[in-house]
């Protein structure tokens, strides 16, 4: 293991044409870390997770992973969307394929893997999330919880470094929320380093190392999540906290 974090963020800023959507962002999280991101609708959230892993291209600023910037001309976009596996709040799987062929589309595209080599991967990365008697059912045969398990299969076969979670359960029917946080914790306890926006306070305080609260493009405050969920210093976080319960 080397001495780099898994993910560092340097000054992050972005423009969304003259909207200045994040104000200077450091970040870090080691290897094996679980860190989370928090704030109100709108605060940047979503678009620093996408600057990580280059889904967005930040105005400023640096992203090192493993020690490596990876925002300069030089790398290579989709591998470090590979490296860097993402999971959205709507699944995002294609609807005419099955979960199996979901999960293997990358290992066959951008991992270059032959189809038999990237069906055994995908396989076993569906078994790992407790899918495999549904590999050759379309998304709209599985339920919310089930297609948010492709979604993570789909990350976890490309063998990632890390992955960012962006509101995993926000779309899902409360009944279905706990099987994916389950498996999201299983993955964390496995020694993936992860960055996850989630406001499932129940499961960041058992799961997160680290809690980021965002307010209008800035970072307010930081630290262990237990400590940030239960001493909040900042009347931000305070307010945000609040509006939860
Ligand atoms: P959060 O995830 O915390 O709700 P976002 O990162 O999605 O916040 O959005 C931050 C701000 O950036 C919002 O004002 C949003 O409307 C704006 N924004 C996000 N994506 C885009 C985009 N592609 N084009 C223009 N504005 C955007
Ligand atoms: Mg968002």
């Amino acid at each position: 293991m080397s001495a780099a974090p898994m993910i560092e963020a340097r000054g992050i800023h972005k423009y969304f044409g003259s909207m200045h959507v994040l104000r200077g962002i450091d970040a870090s999280v080691a290897h094996g870390e679980v860190a989370a991101l928090m704030g109100s609708s709108g605060s940047g959230k979503s678009t620093f997770l996408r600057c990580l892993n280059r889904i967005e291209e930040p105005t400023e600023g640096e992203v090192l992973i493993d020690g490596s910037i990876i925002t300069n001309m030089r790398t290579d976009v989709n591998r470090v969307r590979a490296d860097i596996g993402m999971v959205f709040q709507d699944y995002n799987l294609f609807p005419h394929m099955t979960a199996l062929e979901n999960v293997a589309l990358g290992l066959i595209h951008v991992r270059k893997r032959s189809r038999s080599e990237a069906r055994d991967a995908a396989a076993s990365a569906l078994e790992q999330v407790g899918l495999a008697d549904h590999l050759t059912k379309h998304p709209q045969q599985l339920s919310g919880g089930q297609q948010q398990r492709v979604a993570i299969a789909r990350s976890l076969a490309m063998q990632p470094k890390a992955i960012l979670f962006d509101e995993p359960t926000s779309a899902l029917d409360p009944e279905m929320v706990h099987e994916v946080l389950d498996v999201m914790r299983a993955l964390a306890g496995e020694g993936m380093t992860m960055v996850v926006v989630s406001h499932e306070i129940g499961f960041l305080r058992k799961v997160a190392d680290q809690l980021i609260v965002f307010d209008a493009g800035l970072v307010v405050e930081r630290g262990p999540t237990v400590r940030v969920l239960d001493e909040p210093e900042h009347e931000r976080t305070r307010e945000f906290l609040r509006a939860l319960r």
